[in-house]
């Protein structure tokens, strides 16, 4: 199965202080290669909430994305959480520390503890450089063929590591996997509850196929969605959709 589940940790993704925008990056890299993001959980930086949380998804899901709460700061306590949870030692990485020393080096200051202790990293893991920022990434691979990517929260940081590391070593690990087949059909004019009473009446339910609707100032977008291998009957909706809806197509798209 090619799923994935991600869950958020920091208390300002709660407390209304941060958008969390980690879902909309990865939900949108994995899809581009034929994965897909099947759940997101926000919970705040609490290592009995983080290990629980962590270990359900990897009961459900086979990939599994942990992000946030890995920097210098005594609230950043998700290697700690993961730790207890895998019952894995915690390591310094030493060619972490040696990038980190190298960055503060070249800004003329000595390496802090602080900073140091953003190379710690679980004993299983695999390290995945930070070409943005010290703390990196871990991929932990665990029995059953799951696999636990850990990454810093800085969406900066969460995408370089997403996009540089972990969208390669996805595409070779699921080589077969393919995007979906998508089609948007834009509608005007019409509201969703029309459209529906619309589709409704004509017995507009094709197989196979899922249809979402977006709507949003005066417009709505319809999403036709489908597996690869399934283009004569996308094909088919978008033309049946596009027929019954004939009067209400966006003229400015
Ligand atoms: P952390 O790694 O938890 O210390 O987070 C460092 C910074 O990244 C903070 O400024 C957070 O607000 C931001 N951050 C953490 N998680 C997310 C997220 N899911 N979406 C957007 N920003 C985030
Ligand atoms: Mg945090």
């Amino acid at each position: 199965m090619n799923q994935a589940e991600l869950i958020s940790i920091g208390n300002e993704l709660l407390s209304g202080q941060t958008l969390n925008t980690h879902a909309k990056d990865l939900g949108t890299a994995l899809a581009a290669i034929g994965l897909q993001l099947v759940r997101d959980t926000t919970i705040p930086d609490d290592i009995p909430t983080i290990g629980s949380a962590v270990g359900e998804a990897l009961g459900r899901t086979r990939l599994v994305f942990a992000s946030g709460g890995l920097g210098p700061t005594v609230d950043d306590i998700t290697r700690d959480a993961l730790a207890t949870m895998l019952g894995q030692e915690i390591v310094l990485d030493g060619a972490t520390v040696a990038t980190i020393a190298k960055r503060y080096a070249a800004r003329g200051r000595a390496m802090t503890p602080a900073a140091e202790r953003q190379a710690l990293v679980l004993e299983n893991a695999t390290v995945l450089p930070n070409s943005v920022g010290a703390a990196p990434g871990q991929r932990i691979e665990l029995a059953g063929e799951k696999t636990l990517f850990v990454l810093p929260g800085p969406p900066g940081e969460f995408n370089a590591i997403l996009n540089e590391e972990i969208i390669p070593w996805l595409r070779e690990r699921f080589p077969d996997a393919r995007p979906k087949l998508l089609r948007i059909v834009r509608t005007a004019g019409i509201g969703e509850s029309d459209i529906a009473t619309l589709l409704e009446s004509a017995g507009f339910q094709p197989a196979r196929v899922a249809l979402g609707f977006y709507p949003g100032k005066g417009r709505v977008q319809i999403r036709i969605s489908a597996d690869p291998g399934h283009e004569r009957e996308v094909d088919t909706a978008e033309q049946t959709l596009r027929g019954l809806l004939a009067d209400f197509l966006d003229p400015s798209s």
